[in-house]
């Protein structure tokens, strides 16, 4: 059963107890669509707030619901947290299970990845001294990166993502298939395996309604409402 703080009271079991036994994490608990980190409207004109609210509470929900679907028949999975149910994919034998997984809890990780690495124009930050050091290292300069990366997103035939990713301590571009990311050790090939920095989403549920066909012009755009601050972080990290 789910024992929340509800069922702890009314059983008297103190809190602190049952967090000192590891009971409060050994229950599985469903996963939730997390509220975005502004308004709607904020990534405008760059990302148009119909496409933000289709894509969060209709496209990302979907994801979710459905992820919990699967953990319902899955109890060991259900107890991980979404970072490590990423990183244990490639040890599902069960290949229906995984690839369901790889689509729906992929589809709630990567999303929500995304809402973070984004932010309204006007505070979104600049490249950390370090960040950009290492981009330059990697890539000859920032402007190359945005190039590879911006490459990396419209070769993407059909439905996916392109990501920055750190790989051996080193920064470097790859592109996943459907909803499949980098965490998915096992799953995705070794070469596009690594910690993700950065990530666009190119399905077409995510700019067609401003940008049609034009995706381009979509990655073009991307790059204004790109949170530099969460980038920061997570390089730091
Ligand atoms: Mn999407």
């Amino acid at each position: 059963m789910h024992m929340n703080r509800r069922t702890i009271l009314k059983w008297g079991i103190s809190t602190a107890a049952l967090a000192s036994a590891g009971s409060l994490h050994a229950e599985a608990t469903a996963h939730t669509l997390p509220a975005l980190p502004y308004a709607v409207a904020d990534l405008e004109p760059h990302i148009d707030a119909a496409t933000m609210t289709i894509h969060h509470s209709k496209h990302h929900a979907a994801y979710i619901a459905k992820l919990n679907e699967i953990l319902a028949t899955q109890p060991k999975l259900a107890r991980l947290s979404l970072d490590a149910l990423m990183g244990q994919l490639g040890k599902v034998d069960d290949p229906a299970i995984q690839g369901a997984l790889r689509n729906q809890g992929g589809g709630h990780w990567n999303h929500r990845f995304f809402w973070t690495i984004m932010a309204p124009p006007a505070k979104t930050g600049q490249p950390s001294a370090a960040l950009s050091k290492a981009i330059d290292e990697a890539f000859g300069s920032m402007d190359a990166m945005k190039a590879a990366f911006a490459d990396a997103a419209l070769k993407r035939f059909g439905s996916g993502w392109a990501w920055l990713i750190v790989q051996n301590g080193k920064l470097k571009i790859t592109s996943t298939p459907n909803q499949d990311n980098p965490l998915m050790k096992g799953c995705v090939p070794e070469a596009d395996a690594g910690q993700p920095l950065l990530g666009i989403d190119v399905w077409e549920h995510a700019y067609y309604l401003h940008y049609q066909n034009r995706r381009a012009d979509y990655i073009n755009a991307w790059w204004n409402v790109v949170n530099w601050n969460a980038v920061n972080a997570l390089f730091k990290a």
